[in-house]
């Protein structure tokens, strides 16, 4: 560790040496250091890709991930520059949607369990799960070329609900012939899933407000029901993920000849093989943001044959991607194809980006925490521009794998702390329980109390677990 400099509290510096191309960045405290060792190697390594700019960061969930460590930002140049799968993870476009509710919970206690059963009947879950719809060449095309709008035309939900998803739920350029028929195969038959493992849905209490004027223009309070899905792109990404990292070791083998390690495998942003996997990439997003809404259709059923009310779409945002952003480097604005891979996007106020009714308060920021202890609603500023172009966290991060969980945690133990609490679980699959088991993360406390007291994002509200459904 003696290559670390601590910065400040929670800013510690991997001055750049032998292969980096620029600095390296973690946010966290000395504790967070001490788990990471792994992820602070692949960080130097992500820092010595070709056409990096400013510097390569870390959040403070930051654990070991394929390639590129989960927690990381990294931004290449758009013209000399590069664009890699492991930059993004084979989750494509995984990520978070918070459904906001009128009802009180201290009046509505009892039904918590009829809701998530409800749900439970309504949303396929589990490893392998299939819809009850297999769609046809046509309507898949649409759905992976014009994301949540195109599922919103076929019935699912209401065209308000656009405006509330990042990017609208729809990003360019994303060409359906970009993918491969196996793709296509596997995506068609999993869309509107859950999934399993990490994906949740679950029902939450909104326990405590951090800043009552952004709360009132978020439309939250205390003592709220609120729902939240995580979720992604399904087989569907993961099969455009492994694809390309094929495709890109037969046809690029020169250009990565030199890689510090061979999971950090990509393409010349550029290159015709760069620019269609970034389509294939944005093909995979546009069904995750579609995945979600369709979820979001089931649960709004759910609850309005339980409670007679409608829910909204409070907000939805992707934690896996890499976009096209413009950004200040050094002075210059530039074009660059930033790489979020477990991390969030965290736009200050004001920005165009942002629905209307937030602008004045900045991006709504979700991150889940554990089954068993707590998530936070965020809020994005313009400090977090200077920082990792413009990211903060997006979990609590990974303690232990989903192996070591298994060899360390007792389920019994697990059940009974959930228990304790009054936190009804329901999953398919024991093991899942074990290895999502709240011991297996970090603490989301903490984590939400690092990046608000960098100011890469400001805390809004921390929510409370109620129910929950595991894949
Ligand atoms: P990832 O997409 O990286 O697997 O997960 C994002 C974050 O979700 C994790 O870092 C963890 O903090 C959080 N998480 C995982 N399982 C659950 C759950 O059941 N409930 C909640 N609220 N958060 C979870
Ligand atoms: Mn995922
Ligand atoms: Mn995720």
């Amino acid at each position: 560790m003696n290559t670390l400099k601590k910065i400040s509290d929670y800013i510690w510096k991997i001055p750049k040496k032998e292969k980096m191309k620029v600095d390296a960045y973690i946010f966290t405290d000395e504790e967070g250091l001490k788990l990471n060792s792994e992820a602070l190697e692949q960080i130097k390594n992500v820092a010595s890709l070709p056409g990096i700019v400013k510097a390569a960061y870390g959040m403070p969930d930051i654990h070991w991930g394929y390639g590129f460590p989960i927690g990381g930002v990294a931004a290449f140049d758009s013209e000399n520059g590069i664009i890699s799968p492991g930059g993004v993870g084979f989750d494509i476009n995984c990520g978070v949607r918070l459904l906001t509710t009128t009802i009180k919970f201290d009046e509505n206690k009892s039904r918590i369990r009829q809701l998530i059963e409800k749900i439970y009947n309504y949303v396929p879950v589990g490893v392998g799960s299939t819809s009850s719809k297999k769609y046809n060449k046509k309507d898949f095309k649409k759905i992976v070329e014009q994301g949540a709008v195109a599922v919103i035309e076929m019935g699912f939900g209401l065209q308000e609900d656009i405006e509330y998803i990042e990017d609208n739920g729809k990003i360019m350029p994303a060409s359906f012939q970009d993918i491969s028929p196996k793709a296509f195969e596997r995506g068609r038959e999993e869309l509107g899933t859950l999934g399993s493992g990490n994906h949740f849905l679950e029902i939450q209490l909104v326990e405590r407000i951090y800043n009552r004027k952004i709360a009132g223009l978020f439309d939250l309070f205390e003592g709220q029901l609120v729902i939240m899905i995580h979720t992604g792109s399904r087989g569907f990404g993961h099969q455009i993920a492994t694809d390309y990292i094929q495709l890109m070791r037969t046809h690029l083998k020169k250009h990565n000849a030199n890689l510090p390690d061979k999971q950090l495998i990509n393409a010349p942003f550029k290159s015709e093989l760069g620019q269609k996997y970034y389509s294939a990439m944005n093909c995979a997003a546009n069904y995750a943001f579609a995945n979600r809404q369709i979820i979001t259709h089931y649960i709004r059923k759910a609850v309005r044959e339980i409670f007679n009310i409608d829910i909204k779409v409070f907000y939805d945002i992707t934690h896996n991607i890499a976009k096209l952003e413009s950004h200040n480097i050094n002075g210059v604005e530039k074009k660059v194809i930033v790489h979020r891979k477990g991390a969030t996007r965290a736009f200050g106020p004001g920005r165009p980006e942002i629905p209307k009714k937030y602008v004045d308060a900045g991006q709504p920021v979700i991150i889940p925490g554990d089954m068993g202890t707590a998530s936070y609603i965020l809020v994005g500023t313009k400090k977090a521009e200077e920082y990792a172009f413009s990211s903060t966290a997006h979990g609590a991060g990974r303690t232990l794998g989903r192996r070591q969980a298994m060899r360390t945690l007792d389920l019994a133990k697990v059940l009974k702390n959930l228990e304790k609490k009054n936190i009804i679980i329901i999953s398919k699959n024991k093991k899942t329980i074990i290895q999502e088991a709240p011991d297996a993360y970090k603490d989301i406390d903490k984590i939400a109390s690092i990046v608000d007291e960098l100011g890469i994002s400001k805390r809004v509200a921390r929510l409370i677990p109620l129910a929950v459904i595991k894949g």
